[in-house]
């Protein structure tokens, strides 16, 4: 049933090593045990007799496979979220799966099975006949990024065995901290080498991603007048209700939980305060640069409509002030000129069967980051499926058919 049994020992290796990485952490990379899949990547990328890197410094890994033709890079991150655990994962075959329950882990002393089912994951009914690889209910699985460390190895070490087969030079990199968005914080470009690339850091076969969000995050503090409630009448201004009043006039409908594909919303993500000072802390996120643009407008014109408001109450001072940061843009500008990298994924993944896609990403991407430093970056499926959780899973035949799309990007 297994095809390609290195690629699947290749995943099983990586995934058993703990790689996750921390929020909280100001340290590079954010947990040290990053280095562990690092020290074994850069091994084995030598052992394939290919030009290898390792930053130490910074763990990243670069290799490159001296081609015929330009350049064109490949790039999977090496940590895993830190919304789930990653230490000891026990991954499992389940070898042509036929639609029903997966049981992870038996049930035992009172506590139930932990069970990977399709009446909660309709998804997995697409992969009847396939061999997936799941968790035993404990851990997260780590596909993310490590199916596409995995795919991209065995892409190397596929035109690594046959010398005789023309294609691009590949220029790969392996990276640190993308889950907790410092992922090119230490990438360097010119040890990298391509000015062109692609991130194998997606999910569903098919998928293409070169879109993301524009990003601004907005901090609204509300000043108000304290006054013993007893005798506030027409001296108090409690900070709490402007500051609600300030969300009020925001429109209920574009939040997160009521947005999907390419709306964009206004996320207040945290309050604080009491009745002298309230603080307010959003994110804005819109695909579109005009909407994105009208929505950081808006948040300047509610703030001046409350200045205008309570000014005369607090004797000519804003009871409201409002600081915009932007944070990342939209990659699709830098891919405008680029979209040769897009179409030849859709052309690749149609000749292998698979039915190509292209999605919005609804957040960003390392890719976005580098597209802004100049090397277009779209990103590509990997066949692994519920990222960040415990009922994360990957299909090998899926993963398979992702090598072989690498391996049509690169050739000649
Ligand atoms: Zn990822």
């Amino acid at each position: 049933m297994i095809e390609n049994k290195a690629l699947i020992e290749r995943f099983l290796r990586y995934v058993k090593i703990d790689t996750q990485s921390a929020d909280e952490s100001e340290a590079q990379p954010s947990t040290a045990k990053q280095h562990d899949l690092a020290k074994v990547l850069y091994a084995e990328l030598r052992a394939l007799g290919l030009d290898a890197v390792y930053d130490e410094a910074h763990c990243y890994v670069y290799a490159v496979l001296p081609g015929e033709a330009p350049a064109l890079g490949f790039i999977a991150h090496m940590d895993t979220s830190p919304a789930a655990s990653g230490k000891n994962v026990c991954p499992r075959v389940e070898e042509n799966y036929q639609g029903g329950n997966i049981i992870l882990k038996q049930g035992s002393g009172g506590k139930e099975a932990i069970v990977l089912s399709p009446a909660q994951f309709p998804g997995l009914l697409r992969h009847r006949g396939e061999d997936l690889i799941v968790t035993d209910g404990t851990t997260l699985l780590g596909a993310d990024d490590k199916a596409g460390v995995a795919e991209i190895m065995s892409m190397l070490a596929h035109y690594a065995a046959h010398p005789e087969l023309p294609h691009r030079t590949v220029c790969v990199a392996f990276t640190p901290d993308e889950e907790v968005g410092r992922g090119t914080e230490g990438f360097d470009l010119e040890s990298f080498g391509a000015k062109e690339a692609y991130t194998v850091d997606g999910g569903t076969l098919g998928e293409i991603e070169y879109e993301c969000f524009n990003a601004a995050a907005a901090k609204v503090v509300v000043s108000g007048r304290s006054v013993h409630p007893g005798s506030a009448k027409n001296a108090m201004l409690n900070a709490l209700n402007v500051a609600m009043e300030f969300h009020a006039m925001l429109p209920a409908a574009e939040r997160p939980e009521h947005t999907e594909g390419y709306d964009g919303f206004w996320h207040l993500d945290s309050v604080n305060g009491d009745v002298e000072q309230a603080v307010l802390r959003y994110i804005v996120r819109d695909h579109d640069r005009a909407h994105f643009e009208a929505r950081k407008q808006t948040l300047t014109d509610v703030a001046a409509y409350l200045n205008q408001k309570y000014r005369a109450f607090l004797g000519g001072r804003n009871a409201v002030e409002l600081t915009l940061r932007d944070q990342y843009f939209n990659m699709a500008e830098g891919m405008r000129e680029h979209m040769g990298l897009v179409t030849r994924a859709k052309d690749a993944l149609a000749s292998l069967g698979a039915e190509p896609r292209v999605v919005p990403i609804r957040g960003g991407t390392d890719g976005a980051a580098l597209t802004a430093r100049g090397v277009p970056c779209p990103n590509l499926c990997t066949g692994g499926y519920n990222f960040h959780g415990r009922f994360e899973y990957a299909s090998v035949q899926e993963m398979e058919t992702c090598v072989r799309l690498l391996i049509a990007l690169a050739a000649v």
